[in-house]
């Protein structure tokens, strides 16, 4: 049973929870994803969890057009085309009481996220643990889970606290101050580097990778946790031999010998359309098997040890 909170204590948005997970960290474990990111990357499969705060996402299969969400939003953000709601995602993103919500009894409209408390949180993964078996643990993913670094930071001390294993999937793009002041409770950190020329990442992603590769070396170096790096492979975006190179040159730097590569996919496309916007990612093909093992090829001749998708030690 879920327990009562404290209102004072440290609350945040989340936009989804997945139980028995067994690819983001060594056995099954419980998945939090934290609103916002600081990055815009065009292929992202939660898009969901980009924005800090909940947004309105209208789900087709399970709209009947009866129209209550027009007569129900007070900001006239709502029309109708086809016999089906039009959603003003102008007007709508600065909504703060969402009280179409009220008026949609078949569930078509929902919010990207919940306000949550810390022991909200707590209570669900103690809740999981029974479940977990043998190892199994906590993973903070997202969004990016340490923008709201006080909620984040809270979560994770408590889960350490009680002896929870404590993993975070991180874009990296982000103050070096937010992880100081997780690492203490964290036990592994997966880690994303995505496109090695400045201009690319921009372009892709909407930031920068001055701070990501800054915070890689930080945590090389300062981190005594499992760190591991990751390379969402993107076909015309970062798998050319320039930028696996300078991968390659990077992790000898910092003394790494061990990458993931994850395959583009498109799972996340009918998301966007929820929340009324294009999906980039669509114009970019999936990498075939061939070209995922040419890439791990490429790495283990350079000495660092490569798992493709989810085939990892762990
Ligand atoms: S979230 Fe707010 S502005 Fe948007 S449709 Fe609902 S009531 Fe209207
Ligand atoms: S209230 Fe819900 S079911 Fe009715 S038209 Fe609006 S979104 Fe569709």
């Amino acid at each position: 049973m879920i327990s009562g909170t404290d209102h004072h204590e440290t609350k945040g948005y989340v936009f989804d929870i997945q139980g028995l997970s067994v690819h983001d960290g060594p056995g099954c474990r419980t998945l939090i994803f934290l609103n916002g990111c600081t990055l815009h990357c065009f292929w992202c499969s939660n898009p969901e969890g980009i924005c800090s705060k909940p947004s309105l996402m209208w789900f087709s299969s399970k709209c009947i057009g009866c129209g209550n969400c027009l007569k129900g939003c007070p900001h006239h953000a709502v029309y109708f085309e086809n016999n089906k709601p039009v959603i003003d995602r102008q007007i709508c993103s600065s909504c703060e009481k969402h009280a179409c919500l009220d008026e949609c009894y078949t569930g078509a409209l929902r919010l990207s996220g919940k306000e949550m408390s810390v022991t909200e949180i707590i209570n669900l993964i103690q809740r999981d643990r029974n479940y977990w078996g043998t190892g199994g643990g906590l993973t903070l993913t997202g969004g990016e889970p340490l923008l709201q670094i006080d909620f984040a930071e809270e979560i994770l001390r408590r889960c350490h606290d009680a002896y929870i294993h404590t993993a975070i999937e991180t874009c990296g793009h982000i103050p070096w101050e937010n992880f100081q002041k997780v690492l203490p409770f964290l036990d592994w950190i997966f880690f994303d580097l995505k496109q090695f020329d400045n201009n690319d990442h921009k372009n892709g992603t909407s930031g920068g990778n001055a701070l990501i590769l800054e915070n890689a070396r930080l945590l090389s170096r300062h981190f005594t946790g499992r760190l591991i790096f990751r390379l969402p492979l993107i076909p015309g975006f970062n798998d050319s031999e320039e930028n696996i190179a300078a991968l390659i040159q990077f992790l000898h730097e910092i003394d790494r010998t061990e990458i993931n590569i994850l395959p583009l996919h498109h799972l996340g496309r009918e998301k966007y359309r929820m929340l009324g916007k294009e999906y980039p990612g669509i114009h970019y093909l999936l990498p075939s098997d061939e070209q995922m093992r040419k890439v791990a090829f490429r790495f283990k001749e350079a000495g660092i040890s490569c798992y493709v998708g989810s085939e990892t030690p762990f």
